[in-house]
């Protein structure tokens, strides 16, 4: 029997990383952050001087790049990219490559693999309806646009110094009509998602509530288990 795999979707702001990472910690599972993928194949495209919109060029990265993802740590090709990949410009490019169907059908089969043996929290918009649509427990994360861009503005590594909260605001909506308008894999809930609204509400509440569908729903996987063997 595989142990379960949990998908946490939703978009930029409302506090996948911090709760996905919590629910991984606490159950002991693996954590995988797809967005850290997807930005590291624009960063890699950068660094080789390849057009981020260039699907046939960018293809190739997704594809055969090798990833470290261990420790909280994003290591591409040998490259530890970790901080380099938390600014404004490669916001924009890991946006501009993850709307390139071959690039996401590459990033699709590796984050597939990573959660092959289960045990893991997986994080990211499309994971629940594309990547793991059998995941055991799916969560879709929200909050208002105020209160993700004024997140997003608290994030040193994430604003141009002496950025005004308008502009990340700016920035986070185009990014947030980005991700859910492309054809590929658009950001949409999942049919059978649990949705959580994080607006006010402190991260440890959001971690505990979370924490208690996906033990509810680990239950709920366990025992239709148990009794599919014992028919
Ligand atoms: O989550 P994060 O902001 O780090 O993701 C960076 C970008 O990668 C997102 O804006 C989105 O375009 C893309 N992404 C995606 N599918 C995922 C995870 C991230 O398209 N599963």
């Amino acid at each position: 029997m595989t142990a379960p795999v949990i998908a946490i979707d939703g978009p930029s702001g409302a506090g996948k990383g911090t709760v996905a990472r919590a629910v991984a910690r606490e159950l002991g599972f693996a954590y995988v952050d797809t967005g850290a993928m997807y930005r590291a194949v624009a960063w890699k495209a950068r660094h080789d001087r390849v057009a981020v919109h260039d699907e046939a060029a960018v293809e190739p990265i997704a594809a055969r790049a090798s990833f470290d993802l261990r420790g909280g740590r994003v290591v591409i090709d040998g490259h530890d990219v970790t901080r380099a990949i938390r600014t404004p410009e490669i916001d924009v490019a890991a946006a501009a490559v993850a709307r390139l169907p071959r690039v996401r059908e590459a990033l699709v089969a590796r984050q597939r693999a990573l959660a092959g043996q289960g045990g893991v929290v997986m994080e990211g918009r499309d994971i629940g309806t594309a990547v793991l649509p059998d995941a055991a427990v799916k969560i879709y994360l929200d909050a208002s646009p105020e209160e993700r861009a004024a997140r997003r503005a608290g994030d040193p590594a994430h604003v141009l110094s002496g950025a005004a909260l308008g502009e990340v605001a700016d920035a986070l909506a185009a990014r947030d009509r980005l991700d859910r308008t492309r054809d590929a894999s658009p950001l949409v809930e999942a049919p059978d998602a649990v949705r959580v609204d994080t607006t006010g509400v402190p991260v440890d509440a959001v971690i505990a509530r979370v924490l208690d569908i996906v033990r509810a729903g680990i239950g709920d996987a366990a025992g239709g288990r148990a009794s599919a063997a014992r028919d």
